[in-house]
């Protein structure tokens, strides 16, 4: 089933490279959206209480207040989405701003406006799909069994293992090394890439027991996060 298209909305792009804030908000308005640019974080957090965008488009690495500090301040007040822009291929630095409140991070490098685009689509849609009923998982560790609204999932023991690390923090991302330790390799040597098998077995039983396909969400290089 295709989400429905979630429609035009008004972004704040933050960043600091003019030519980029152009490109950026050139893709943008092609895709029917209205961009705001401002170049420095101070004035973004300005523009933001005035005109309360519907998505900050976050630059990490600019003059005076940077990104973080931007996203930071901005998830005090609101939750608006915010997808940030980053031009360091560190790890850290994105499971930073995931875990100050961005929804979303993609990397400047290789630097794809479509791919901007395409990323903005997606978390306006998570943003503005209808509340879900609320999501009635019970795990029950010691009898190692899970139930999505009363029904059974069968689940293998790294199955069990990676939705109980998952579920014990809704919401926030856990990187593909921090799953693989939940992993027994049944005496064989385990990589990053079963977390990944595990987790798409995982996700067709929950889709399957009317749990949704998108109840663990996939953060691209980074790992998962649980929806609740
Ligand atoms: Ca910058």
């Amino acid at each position: 089933m295709l989400a429905a298209d979630p429609g035009p909305a008004r972004v704040l792009v933050v960043e600091d490279e003019p030519r980029l804030a152009a490109l950026l908000a050139d893709y943008l308005r092609a895709a029917g959206h209205e961009p705001e640019c401002v170049a420095d974080g101070a004035v973004a957090l300005e523009a933001y209480a005035a005109r309360r965008h519907d998505l900050v488009l976050l630059d990490l690495m600019l003059p005076g207040l940077d990104g973080l500090s931007v996203c930071r301040r901005l998830r005090e007040a609101s939750a608006v989405p915010i997808v940030m822009l980053t031009a360091r291929a560190d790890e850290a630095d994105r499971l930073a701003g995931l875990e100050l409140g961005a929804d979303d991070y993609i990397a400047k490098n290789p630097f794809s406006p479509r791919e901007v685009v395409a990323r903005v689509k997606a978390v306006l849609r998570r943003a503005r799909a209808p509340a879900r009923p609320p999501a009635t998982l019970h795990i029950d560790e010691a009898a190692w069994a899970a139930h999505w609204q009363g029904r059974a999932l069968e689940l293998t023991p790294n199955e069990f293992r990676l939705l109980r690390t998952l579920a014990s923090r809704p919401g926030r991302v856990f990187e593909r090394a921090q799953l693989l330790e939940q992993l027994h390799g049944d005496g064989r040597a385990v990589t990053e890439r079963a977390v990944d098998s595990h987790v798409k077995n995982l996700r067709r039983k929950l889709e399957a027991a009317g749990a949704g396909s998108e109840r663990i969400r996939a953060v691209y290089g980074v790992g998962y996060a649980y929806e609740a």
